[in-house]
């Protein structure tokens, strides 16, 4: 009887972990794999769709595509889920298994910061980021900000690199000497674990006037003045808000019992929650990395390896090593690389990449790889 592996969440986390098992267990695996969605979107798609370069429906990679043997890709909703019995309730009916990896991202809590739902605007969802493009392409004139409503958040580079791109967009178009662009952000700098990617972003901040304000919180809206009210007294104009909004763990998960303080804590090495046969990968989990897509696939291909090693025998995998490369929009369609390592050494390290046009082509390779390895493409 092949192994039963359901994985809930057909993000990078889960794409990556089904099409390894797939391929490396053959007969052995049977994957089901659910979503709610009937597509995937890159994290950093929602930006080419919020800056016009690509449609929503270009950047989308439909599930159906997915045509390996083992995976049977179901479009379902997640409404609860039993860890203990590795048993999984669905808009559609109960999944059992007998191993339960859960990788179901991050949500957006958009009430956590009241007015936000009045008089803002989020760039996180594909929703969001699509219903942008046509409030830009029209934006001639005012005070934008850029804010990040919680410590936890996907991506930390990403409202840096909409900043750059805002500004190129309003550039071309003869209208950003009418605008301002300030970034709002709890994070002391922009990239904690490297001064050099730090000192690199602010410096481009700098030379194109995009203000910023670090160690910044704020705490609501104020849909009559425009304002944002920020935890310490201060308050910042807009005329448009686009907010990085705050992240939670899905409650389907909570309500599971699977996490703690939140997110779903892991066994740093294998993934492995506090429930036997149940793994958790990506941005559900409280693992001390960043959101991130290359995380969560990292975090994915080891829990492959967990897994294929129980299946096959054999020593037991080396644990995550926490090493990714990030890439990062800087502005005028070049791109900076970050290779990082967070996880093997005393204490993460980071070395960078100057912007360049090489830079956004091995970006276009990176996403390239993995349509063609997860979808067929
Ligand atoms: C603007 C932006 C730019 C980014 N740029 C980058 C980048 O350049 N590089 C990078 O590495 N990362 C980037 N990211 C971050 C990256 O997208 C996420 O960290 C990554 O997608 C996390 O993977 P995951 O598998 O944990 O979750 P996700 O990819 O979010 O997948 C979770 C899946 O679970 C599904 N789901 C949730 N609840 C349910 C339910 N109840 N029932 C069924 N299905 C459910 C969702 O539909 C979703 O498909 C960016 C993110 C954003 C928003």
């Amino acid at each position: 009887m092949p192994v039963r592996v359901l994985v809930l969440g057909a993000g990078f986390g889960g794409l990556e972990l089904s099409a390894r098992l797939a391929e490396e267990l053959g007969d052995e695996v049977r994957v089901t794999l659910i979503d709610k969605n009937d597509a995937f979107v890159f994290g950093f798609s929602k930006l080419d769709v919020m800056f016009g370069r690509r449609t929503l429906d270009e950047v989308r990679l439909r599930y159906r595509d997915i045509r390996k043997p083992n995976i049977e890709f179901r479009q379902e909703t997640v409404l609860s889920i039993d860890p203990d019995r590795k048993s999984v309730v669905t808009d559609q009916g109960v999944h059992d298994a007998d191993i339960l990896v859960v990788g179901l991202g991050a949500d957006l809590d958009i009430d956590a910061t009241p007015g936000l739902r009045e008089c803002g605007r989020e760039f996180y969802s594909p929703e969001g980021a699509a219903e942008l493009r046509g409030v830009l392409a029209g934006f001639d004139r005012g005070d934008i900000v850029i804010a990040v409503l919680g410590g936890f958040f996907k991506c930390p580079p990403a409202p840096y690199e909409t900043a750059f791109m805002l500004h190129d967009l309003l550039t071309r178009r003869g209208v950003r000497k009418a605008c301002t662009i300030t970034l709002l952000t709890p994070m002391g700098k922009p990239i904690p674990i490297s001064d050099e990617v730090s000192d690199a972003i602010l410096t481009l901040c700098e030379e194109r006037d995009i203000h910023h304000s670090h160690a910044t919180w704020v705490d609501h809206l104020d849909p009559a003045k425009g304002l944002a009210c920020l935890r310490d007294g201060r308050s910042q104009p807009f005329d448009l808000f686009l907010a990085v909004p705050v992240h939670r763990a899905p409650r389907v998960a909570v309500d599971s019992g699977l996490t703690d303080d939140g997110w779903v804590a892991v066994d740093r090495a294998t993934l492995a929650t506090k429930f036997p046969d149940v793994y958790a990968v990506g941005d559900i989990t409280s693992a001390p990395v960043p959101r991130a897509g290359v995380i969560a696939e990292g975090e994915a291909s080891t829990v492959a390896e967990v897994l294929i090693a129980q299946v096959k025998g054999g020593p037991e995998p080396p644990p995550f090593a926490g090493e990714v490369i990030c890439y990062v929009e800087m502005g005028d369609q070049t791109i900076g690389k970050v290779n990082v390592n967070f996880l093997s050494g005393p204490a993460p390290t980071a070395r960078f990449t100057p912007p360049s046009l090489e830079g956004a082509e091995e970006k276009r390779h990176f996403a390239a790889i993995r349509r063609r390895r997860w979808f067929g493409q």
